[in-house]
C-alpha cells in the first residue's frame, strides 16, 4: 500500500520517533543488565506464545507447510544464547601492558536500524535484535514488504512484548525506508541484496553511521571424484530446494568432477522426482516464489541457459502461482544469465570438470561468494579448495550448518557483505569497544605522561 505522507514528511515523523528514543537511550535504561535480560525473556515469551501464528503468517506469505516455521522460530536459539552469556559478554575487560589500570568497557551505540528480507522476514530480523538488546541498544526493525502476512504480525508483536519505548517496528517499502535512511542512526544493520545494499551504504555515509551488510551472492559447491555420492547429493537436495533455493546460502551451482557428472544428475533427478513428484507440484512443503516477478525472472534464466534441462524446466512454471518447479540444468553457458545472478531459486546448473585448478578458476572468476560448500574425501583437495576461494563461510561435505551455532560467525566478505553477528559475534557488531586507563594520583605517580614543557626550554630529544 502507499504511503500517505511524502518522504519528506515521513523523514520528519521518523526523525521525531528517532527523538524520543534518542532520550528514552540517554536515560540509560538500556544500560542495565537486568532490563537486557528482561526484554531477551520477552522475545522467547513472544514465540512460545506465538509460534503457531507466526507459523501460519509465514506460510501464507511464503507458501508451503507451517514446517516452513521452523527456521524462523529457530531465532530464539539466537536468544537463549545471549540469555546465557550476557553477564560474561557486558563485563569490563582488565587488561594488562601498562602501569596504569587498562580495561575495554563494551558499550551499546545507541539508536539501531535493522532491515530485513522477506526471505526468512522473523529469523533475519529477531536474531540481530538479540544481538543489539543484548550489546544495550534500542532498535527500530524494518520487515520487508514482501510479507504482506509476516510485517503487520511483526508490527503488532514486538511493542507488545518488548519495552514500546526501546524498540519499535517500521512497516512499507522504498518510501518508508528511503526516509529512515534519511535520519542518522548508531549502527545500520541491513540484510537484503547488493543493489539495496549500495544506497543503505550511501545514506549511512552521510552521517558516518557503522554499518553490517548482509548480501547474498552465488554460493558455489564442488564436488570431486572422492565424495560420497548419496550423501552429496542427499544434502544438496535438501539445501537446494528447501524455501524453493530462496535462502541467501543455498548451493547456487555445482562443479562436479566429469568422472561423476553422471552419478549426480541421476541421483539428483531421482531425489527430485521422489521427492516432489515427476512435475514437482507433490510436495506441500516445496512452498512458492516469493512474487509473480520472481517467478518470470526464474523463467528468463531457464529460458536462456544455453544448457541441457534434464528435470523440471519452464514449461512448468505457474507464475501467478509462485510455482517454479525443481530444475536442473546440465553444462549452462558461462555466459548466460543463470552463471552470472544469483538464481535465489530451485534451478541447480550443474557444470562438469576436468582438473581441480578448473574448477577453481571458474569459481573465482565470480565475486566472492556468502558460502562456498566442497564434497570430498580427501582433505588435500579441502584444503586447497578452501585456500583458493574466499567466501563468507564454508561448508565440508555439508551445506547450511555454518550458519546454525550461535559459536562462530556468520557474514560475507567482498561483494557477499561485511560485518557478522550470531552469538558474541552478534554482540561484539553492536558493542562499541570503549577503552578506559584509570591512572593513579597516588604520590610516586603524580606525573604527566610527558614532561611539561617550561617557556624557553628545548624538548628532550
Ligand atoms: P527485499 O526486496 O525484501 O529487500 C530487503 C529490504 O530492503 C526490505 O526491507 C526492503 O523494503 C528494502 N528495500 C528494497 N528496496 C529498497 C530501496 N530502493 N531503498 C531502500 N530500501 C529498500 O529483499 P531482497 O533484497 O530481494 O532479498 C534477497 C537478497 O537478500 C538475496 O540477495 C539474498 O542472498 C540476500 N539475503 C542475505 C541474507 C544474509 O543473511 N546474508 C539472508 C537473506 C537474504
Amino acid at each position: 500500500m502507499a504511503p500517505t505522507q511524502s518522504v519528506e514528511e515521513l523523514t520528519e515523523d521518523y526523525g521525531k520517533q528517532l527523538a524520543a528514543m534518542r532520550q528514552t537511550f540517554a536515560s540509560g535504561r538500556s544500560r542495565s543488565v537486568e532490563w537486557r535480560k528482561q526484554q531477551l525473556s520477552q522475545l522467547l515469551k513472544m514465540y512460545e506464545e506465538n509460534h503457531e501464528l507466526i507459523s501460519n503468517t509465514i506460510a501464507a506469505d511464503m507458501g508451503g507447510t507451517k514446517m516452513r516455521g521452523m527456521p524462523e522460530i529457530a531465532a530464539a536459539q539466537g536468544v537463549d544464547e545471549a540469555l546465557a552469556n550476557i553477564d560474561c559478554w557486558t563485563r569490563e575487560r582488565w587488561v594488562e601492558g601498562w602501569i596504569h589500570r587498562l580495561c575495554v568497557r563494551p558499550e551499546p551505540k545507541g539508536v539501531v536500524l535493522i532491515i530485513a528480507p522477506w526471505n526468512v522476514p522473523w529469523q533475519l530480523l529477531v536474531r540481530p535484535l538479540a544481538s543489539a538488546i543484548a550489546a544495550g541498544n534500542l532498535a527500530v526493525l524494518k520487515p520487508s514488504e514482501l510479507n504482506p502476512q509476516s510485517s503487520p504480525l511483526i508490527a503488532k508483536l514486538i511493542p507488545q512484548y518488548l519495552d514500546p519505548d526501546c524498540f519499535r517496528v517500521i512497516e512499507g517499502a522504498v518510501p518508508e525506508t528511503t526516509a529512515l535512511l534519511n535520519n542518522r542512526w548508531d549502527h545500520i544493520f541491513y540484510t537484503g541484496n547488493a543493489a539495496v545494499g549500495r544506497v543503505v551504504m550511501a545514506a549511512a555515509a552521510k552521517h558516518l553511521t557503522p554499518v553490517t551488510m548482509e548480501l547474498g551472492g552465488k554460493s558455489p559447491v564442488l564436488v570431486d571424484e572422492t565424495a560420497k555420492m548419496d550423501v552429496t547429493c542427499r544434502r544438496i537436495a535438501f539445501a537446494k530446494w528447501m524455501l524453493c533455493g530462496q535462502i541467501c546460502v543455498a548451493p547456487d551451482y555445482v562443479l562436479v568432477h566429469r568422472s561423476k557428472e553422471a552419478e549426480f544428475i541421476e541421483r539428483m533427478v531421482k531425489l527430485a522426482k521422489d521427492g516432489y513428484g515427476e512435475d514437482g507440484t507433490q510436495q506441500a512443503d516445496f512452498g512458492r516464489i516469493v512474487n509473480e516477478r520472481h517467478a518470470e525472472r526464474l523463467e528468463k534464466l531457464i529460458k536462456t541457459c544455453g544448457g541441457e534441462v534434464v528435470h523440471g524446466g519452464f514449461e512448468g512454471i505457474q507464475k501467478s502461482e509462485g510455482f517454479v518447479p525443481p530444475t536442473i540444468i546440465k553444462q549452462p553457458s558461462m555466459d548466460a544469465p543463470i552463471m552470472k545472478e544469483e538464481i535465489f531459486g530451485p534451478v541447480l546448473p550443474v557444470i562438469p570438470y576436468d582438473n581441480l585448478e578448473d574448477a577453481l578458476e571458474i569459481i573465482k572468476k565470480q565475486e566472492i561468494p556468502l558460502a562456498f560448500y566442497v564434497f570430498s574425501e580427501s582433505s588435500r583437495n579441502v584444503e586447497k579448495a578452501l585456500t583458493a576461494i574466499q567466501s563468507g563461510g564454508a561448508g565440508v561435505n555439508t551445506v547450511f550448518e555454518q550458519v546454525v551455532p550461535e559459536s562462530i560467525p556468520f557474514g560475507g566478505l567482498g561483494e557477499s557483505g561485511f560485518g557478522m553477528y550470531h552469538g558474541k559475534y552478534g554482540f561484539d557488531e553492536f558493542s562499541h569497544q570503549r577503552a578506559i586507563v584509570r591512572k593513579s594520583t597516588l604520590p610516586g605517580f603524580q606525573g604527566t605522561l610527558f614532561p611539561l614543557p617550561k617557556a624557553g626550554e628545548a624538548l628532550p630529544e
